[in-house]
């Protein structure tokens, strides 16, 4: 059973390995306050922060944690910030070097006294974050695949969660944190104007290769536009993560770019343990975050960051005000007090993550058109990389910089001519 409370099972009692019956868990039943689907970061933040505040919440996934996930496992500032109190960040390296490339070519190495930022396997990540939201007082159910949500009752006074199985979860307020993917954003009707397709492998090393890397990431500014690639040491596990990303819909050149960039960084000769793919989705930005009592976050909401495709710190911060809100939704008084509290959501959001999306947009409107400026100006402009350095630490964002930059700002509209 591991280390969650309930797995597959509607049942409130569970058994031992031995066979005895122990006093069981919740049962499942009932109205619940919240119901949460999908426990990545942004999920795990949404149940952690609605039961925090006392509420009956269930988290609903369908796979085992701890579960893998396509991902480079890149923690920025942002990200760090938005951790649970305490929380211990199962950390394989500390970036404090960024080598950068244009195709294969230009290389320059610039480091940082500082920690950039840091690096992580998601498997770990997300299971600590899911104990985090348990720790809270959030149900946790493992097993679940959701394959829709309704909203029901008179005046719509509860939502519906379906799964595969037949099983029903009714709630107050619904949660979809389902990522890219997801059926509850199909609910509430999110649109996307921006999809690409990422892909990865994780590349188990000797310990000479792994300690080259250690510390250290690469950055390629790749030959499709809009598209680049990355190494992320997993120094802890003797691993690296090396990926690419290009808009979809030339799959087949994206596949070799990854196989070229491997090749280039005198990679090929080693066996990845795992390939995959995934799509990242940016939503559109009249792209509704609500649908009556159903509250969308982190990918299922389509928030990213358009230009790094940096996702974790948009879905552990949006899983955050959504579980916020959803108490507020619970807690409505009719269909009119409903819809404002959801409207208060969607405000919270585009002020801070809309802004910052906005700004990903034009930067990579800019970079598609001109990756070498942006490759000039991170290796030879000292404010540049500084920026860079700032951004990832957390302390500035690109909206910022664009704003207090005059140089940015031209840079990006010059670029994007
Ligand atoms: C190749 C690649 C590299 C990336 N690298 C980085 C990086 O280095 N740093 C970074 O910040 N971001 C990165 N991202 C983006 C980041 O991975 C995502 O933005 C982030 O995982 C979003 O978190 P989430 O909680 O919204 O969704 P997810 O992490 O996708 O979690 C969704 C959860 O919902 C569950 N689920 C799905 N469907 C159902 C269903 N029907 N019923 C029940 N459960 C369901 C899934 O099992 C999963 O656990 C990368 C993305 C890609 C594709």
């Amino acid at each position: 059973m591991g280390w969650l409370d309930v797995t597959d099972s509607a049942s409130s009692v569970s058994h031992s390995p031995l066979g005895a019956e122990l006093p069981g868990p919740e049962p499942l039943d009932g109205i619940w306050d919240v119901v949460v689907v999908g426990a990545g970061p942004a999920g795990s933040s949404a149940a952690r922060a609605a039961a925090s505040q006392g509420r009956r919440v269930l988290l609903l996934d369908k796979a085992e944690h701890p579960r893998y996930k396509t991902c480079g496992g890149g923690i920025i500032g942002p990200s760090r910030d938005s951790l649970p109190p305490g929380f211990e960040l199962p950390l394989q390296d500390r970036v404090h070097a960024v080598t950068f490339a244009h195709d294969g070519r230009f290389t320059r190495t610039r480091r940082s006294k500082r920690m950039l930022f840091g690096l992580v396997n998601r498997d770990e990540f997300d299971h600590r974050l899911v104990q985090a939201a348990k720790q809270a007082g959030a149900v946790v159910v493992t097993g679940v695949t959701v394959s829709g949500v309704e909203q029901q009752g008179g005046n719509n006074r509860t939502a519906v969660v379906t799964a595969t199985d037949g099983r029903t979860f009714e709630a107050r307020a619904v949660v979809g944190a389902d990522g890219s993917a997801g059926r509850v954003g199909r609910h509430v009707g999110v649109t996307f104007d921006q999809i690409d397709l990422g892909l990865e492998a994780e590349i188990p090393v000797p310990p000479e290769v792994s300690a080259h890397w250690a510390g250290r990431i690469h950055l390629d500014w790749g030959p499709l536009p809009g598209s680049y690639g990355w190494v992320f040491p997993k120094t802890e596990s003797g691993s690296l993560t090396v990926g690419v990303i290009s808009a979809r819909g030339d799959g087949e050149r994206t596949k070799q770019y990854l196989a070229d960039y491997i090749r280039r960084l005198g990679l090929s000769g080693f066996t990845p343990s795992v390939e995959s793919g995934h799509l990242t989705r940016c939503r559109a930005e009249d792209s509704p975050l609500s649908r009556g009592r159903v509250l969308v976050a982190g990918d299922a909401a389509g928030l990213l960051e358009p230009w790094t495709r940096e996702g974790i710190s948009y879905a552990l911060r949006s899983g955050l005000l959504a579980g916020e809100w959803a108490v507020k939704v619970a807690e409505a008084n009719g269909a009119t007090d409903v819809r404002r509290q959801a409207l208060n959501y969607a405000f919270a959001i585009k002020a801070g993550l809309g802004v910052e999306m906005r700004a990903g947009k034009q930067m990579l409107a800019a970079f598609e058109r001109r990756p070498h400026l942006f490759h000039a100006a991170v290796c030879l402009v000292d404010p540049a990389w500084r920026a860079f350095a700032r951004t990832t630490q957390g302390h500035t964002t690109f909206a910022q910089v664009l704003r207090q930059y005059g140089a940015a700002r031209k840079l990006s509209s010059l670029a994007s001519r």
